[in-house]
């Protein structure tokens, strides 16, 4: 609707010049003037046909579901018209040729993929008719044009209009439509990209992020000798606030636990959620007398967040990188310390050994 829309105004540019054209002989001298009769009737049937193809494009429209059958009578349309207009003007030899390679990716842009390859098809016969057809002496070559739209080294103003002018048009709306979606489909990966990374429940960077980010510190740590220290920090006893309040509460427990921790550390730490009620910590440049004093601070933040009448509390282990320790082996020696820590009565830190 909206191709046969944008044709409508062209197809009624062609009806009123080539009907002056009939009547004053003496413009557009190149239009061969047999065949004006002709290219007037088809014309005025593509006219009829776009202005049809909109009307019920409105009516289903709004009833708001288009039927296949309307989008394959709109790509055929478009296809015969085009491939008809460039017959009459010669397929090689006119920038027509243009809409022949636009026309299609407008529409795989616009329409169902099947929809459009079978107006290709349609539409490449025809052109492939006004070539074979010629060679064979059944028609002539571009019945339309009668002489060279060049007169005195100057191309006739009427061709311009009426043949450059909808080939400039189409190549530029194909260009114009083809960035525009760009545009959109790069807004949406980056989207897709954020949404990758991201926890779903507490909007903290997810275990990919982390494990990521982790590799790249325990290679820069292991290059410069630098400190690096990993926390993993679980929530204690979360099953029974869970049992006690609700998965609804838990959830809502967890998000403003995540959020009142991001608020502590560096702005190069990164704070991620490993998964359940498990958060990891990833602290670059920081030795173990740092991290103890970054886990303590957690430890008591947690406390800020209630379900019900107790506070939250989470139970914290500490490692720092040894030297050529990989990142497993880092994450499980802290991983013992958490474990350390909750035998020995939960809401503590351990520094792993
Ligand atoms: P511990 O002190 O030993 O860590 O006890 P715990 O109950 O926290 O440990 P356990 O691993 O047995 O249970 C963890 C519970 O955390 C189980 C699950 O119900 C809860 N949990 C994990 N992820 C979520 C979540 O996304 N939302 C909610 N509401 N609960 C979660
Ligand atoms: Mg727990
Ligand atoms: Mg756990």
């Amino acid at each position: 609707m909206l191709g046969s829309g944008v044709m409508l105004p062209f197809a009624l540019g062609w009806v009123l010049r080539l009907s002056a054209v009939s009547r004053d002989p003496t413009t557009s001298t190149y239009i061969a003037r047999d065949f004006l009769p002709t290219a007037l009737l088809f014309t005025r049937y593509q006219l009829i046909g776009h202005g049809l193809l909109v009307l019920i494009g409105l009516a289903y429209l709004r009833r708001g579901d288009v039927p296949r059958w309307v989008l394959h009578a709109e790509v055929q349309h478009w296809f015969l018209c085009t491939a008809a207009s460039l017959v009459m003007v010669g397929p090689f030899t006119s920038s027509f040729a243009v809409l022949f390679v636009t026309l299609p990716v407008l529409g795989y842009l616009l329409f169902p993929v099947r929809v459009v390859t079978l107006g290709v098809v349609t539409g490449s016969l025809a052109t492939l008719a006004g070539v074979v057809l010629p060679a064979l002496n059944v028609m002539p070559y571009a019945p339309f044009v009668g002489a060279s739209p060049v007169v005195d080294g100057r191309l006739q103003t009427g061709w311009f209009f009426s043949v450059g002018g909808p080939s400039l048009f189409a190549g530029a709306s194909v260009l114009f439509i083809f960035t525009a979606i760009l545009r959109r489909l790069r807004v949406r990966q980056a989207e897709l990209e954020r949404l990758g990374r991201t926890d779903a429940l507490t909007g903290l960077a997810n275990r990919v992020v982390f494990f990521e980010r982790l590799a790249a510190e325990v290679e820069r740590s292991q290059r410069h000798t630098l400190p690096l220290s990993v926390l993993v920090i679980d929530v204690d006893h979360f099953k029974a606030v869970n049992d006690r309040h609700g998965h609804l509460a838990g959830d809502a427990a967890l998000r403003a636990l995540a959020a009142r921790l991001d608020r502590e550390g560096r702005a190069s730490d990164l704070l991620a959620r490993y998964g359940g009620e498990e958060l990891t910590m990833v602290l670059p440049h920081t030795d173990t007398e740092g991290a103890k004093v970054v886990a303590e601070r957690l430890r008591r933040a947690a406390h800020e967040i209630h379900v019900g009448e107790r506070p939250l509390t989470v139970s914290i282990g500490i490692a720092q990188r040894r030297d050529s320790e990989s990142h497993d082996a880092l994450l499980a020696r802290a991983d013992d310390a958490l474990y350390d820590a909750k035998r020995a009565g939960r809401d503590r830190v351990v520094v792993g050994r």
